[in-house]
């Protein structure tokens, strides 16, 4: 068992929810999580709807392990079709919602249609509640959760929130949870928007269904053990992500000043060690051994204005890639970012791409309603704060990188791949980092595949195109796996490196699971989100980096000198297409879609 056999489709337009079974063989294809709702996102979704129309949905789905004593077991996902690029979207929270939902007893959630006001979904086992929020709409993330909180009079409601950047529909709002866990990327907060759903709160009430407690309490044991062994997890106990800038720095991959170099003058004053000495906090996600995030405080602001993080790509891409030494600076931009609802990925990624245009003499300063004399972190504070507004110039950039530096005339400025914005690893300096952006499934992303790691610790070939695209593909179908499971991949490691996640959804489920059977549960969703792209044009002419990134040789640091050449991208695509049985375009082939044993689920679009 451990599955519910349930969802809860909720039309908001009407106002209702209804139960409905979801199959055995269903469960048994895509297990959960990222899985279940990329299935039902592909039967139910149109490629062509409105992003920010009625007839786009969201899917809601916590990992299959949520809810369960599994170590860090806390990850639940949103599919949708993205505002921000236009294609398939899948974002992951931690936190304590995840196994909250799953104990509502439903192993997916669905929102369609538009609520005609604000509204507040309640969601106490099988009782939903729509609460008019028209008196929480343009209040803040902290402010909602705050307020909805009391308004329950019931601390064990768990809720995920937006705030007035997915409001205004800013192309790049988040989903927030339990205050400071995001469901970042793609701009799912502005789906949100479009459908009035200011807020979810989740109270479960039902028994998890595990199949054998006393196999899954050895399984649970054996992962401890293994955790604790693990001699990485010490590390990201103790620094967080944000331990990771200054190594990163010093290998050359930390983005400069738009993605232009990699050696910043300030680092000393932003070092890991300068926001190790500014924790306040130490906190973590339910269920969790590993505790990674650090609490801090912008102390310009009040007691109230912490927050969990920075984590490491806030960090980069608020601090160094728009050329800020100020570690206040950065918490304060991070801070607006959360109160907002906003990406830190995205915005850092957009206001470092204006300022160096600005630098550069591309826009002139006034057109930003800045004046170059001001502090730089002053001027992040602005242009975020206009964003969420969409104020001025923040309109155009709340439509996110490739959209601005297309209407404003420096397209080759824009670092992303089909229109999400780079995270902070510059890819000239590592081709693994290049290909894992090129395929990502969603636009760049670090999180589908983590090459970089394996590069600098000598496991890879660093600068070498050898072996990348083999390590790729199958880390993204490890990693596509786990997130149906719903774990963290840091106490873990990224993918399926271990027996023990698949021997702790065997003894939950009471099924065999194996390594190869989750590999496969992987590699169907990979296929799925293509085959959904593809419908709207995706094929390989979309799997390039921008120009610049071919072109122009990184000009310092320890990757000085490389680019990633068109023909290198070509190189990788072709031997990465022939591993996942695509065709020379990048599409799915018939023969693997029944490989598969997809088409008793969904057609193959032909293209
Ligand atoms: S390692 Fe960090 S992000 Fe992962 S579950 Fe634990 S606290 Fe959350």
């Amino acid at each position: 068992m451990i599955w519910f056999h349930r969802l809860l489709r909720i039309d908001l337009a009407r106002q209702t929810a209804t139960v409905e079974e979801v199959p055995a063989e269903l469960t048994a294809a895509f297990v959960g999580g990222k899985g279940l709702g990329t299935c039902y996102f592909y039967r139910e979704v149109s490629p062509r709807v409105d992003p920010l129309g009625p007839e786009n949905k969201v899917f809601i789905a916590p990992g299959v392990l949520n809810g369960t004593l599994t170590p860090a077991a806390s990850r639940y996902e949103m599919v949708s079709k993205s505002p921000l690029t236009g294609l398939y979207l899948d974002s992951n929270a931690g936190g304590h919602f995840g196994p909250e939902l799953k104990l509502t007893g439903h192993d997916l959630l669905i929102l369609e249609g538009q609520s005609p006001h604000p509204v507040a979904l309640v969601i106490q086992g099988d009782a939903v509640r729509f609460r008019d929020a028209s008196h929480l709409w343009g209040r803040s993330i902290y402010e909602t959760e705050t307020a909805l909180r009391a308004e329950l009079s019931d601390p064990r409601f768990r809720i995920a929130s937006i705030g007035p950047a997915g409001e205004r529909l800013v192309k790049f709002a988040c989903v927030s949870n339990d205050y400071s866990r995001q469901i970042g990327r793609g701009g799912m907060g502005a789906v949100f928007g479009s459908k009035r759903v200011k807020a979810i709160a989740v109270h479960g009430t039902r028994t998890l269904p595990v199949a054998d407690p006393d196999a899954l309490m050895d399984a649970v044991d054996a992962a401890l053990k293994h955790i604790f062994e693990n001699p990485w997890v010490p590390h990201k106990r103790e620094h967080g992500t944000i331990g990771s800038l200054d190594d990163n720095h010093t290998l050359g991959i930390v983005p400069v000043h738009n993605f232009t170099r990699s050696v910043f003058e300030g680092i000393d004053r932003v070092s890991s060690t300068v926001f190790g000495e500014l924790v306040e906090a130490r906190l973590a996600c339910a269920i969790c051994p590993v505790a990674c995030s650090k609490g801090t405080r912008w102390r310009g602001g009040s007691e109230s204005d912490g927050i969990e993080g920075p984590e490491y790509e806030t960090a980069a891409l608020l601090g160094l890639n728009c050329l800020v030494d100020d570690p206040q600076a950065i918490i304060h931009a991070n801070l607006l970012c959360n109160q907002a609802g906003m990406d830190t990925i995205s915005a850092g990624a957009v206001v470092g791409m204006v300022l160096a245009a600005a630098d550069e003499g591309l826009i002139l300063w006034g057109e930003l309603g800045l004046s170059p004399s001001m502090p730089r972190g002053d001027m992040v504070a602005r242009l975020l704060e206009r964003i969420a507004r969409r104020e001025g110039i923040g309109d155009l950039l709340a439509e996110g990188a490739r959209a601005a530096s297309e209407a404003l005339g420096f397209p080759d400025l824009a670092p992303q791949v089909k229109g999400l914005e780079f995270p902070a690893y510059d890819p000239r300096v590592s081709p693994g980092m290049a290909l894992a952006y090129m395929t990502s499934d969603r636009g760049a992303c670090h999180l589908r595949t983590y090459p970089f790691g394996r590069e600098v610790s000598g496991v890879l070939p660093w600068f070498s195109l050898e072996q990348k695209a083999e390590f790729v593909k199958r880390q993204q179908d490890e990693k596509a796996a786990q997130e149906c499971l719903g774990v963290c991949q840091f106490p873990y490691g990224i993918g399926l490196l271990t027996d023990d996640l698949p021997n702790l959804l065997s003894a939950a489920s009471g099924e065999e699971w194996s390594y190869e059977r989750l590999c496969a549960v992987g590699e169907r969703v990979w296929n799925l989100s293509r085959a959904f792209d593809a419908q709207l044009g995706v094929d390989r002419r979309a799997d390039y980096l921008p120009r610049r990134f071919s072109e122009v040789p990184m000009p310092d640091g320890m990757g000085a000198g490389h680019a990633l050449s068109r023909a290198d991208q070509d190189w990788l695509l072709d031997r990465y297409y022939r591993l996942r049985g695509w065709d020379n375009r990048g599409l799915p082939t018939p023969q693997t879609w029944e490989r598969l044993g997809l088409s008793r689920f969904a057609d193959l679009p032909t293209c």
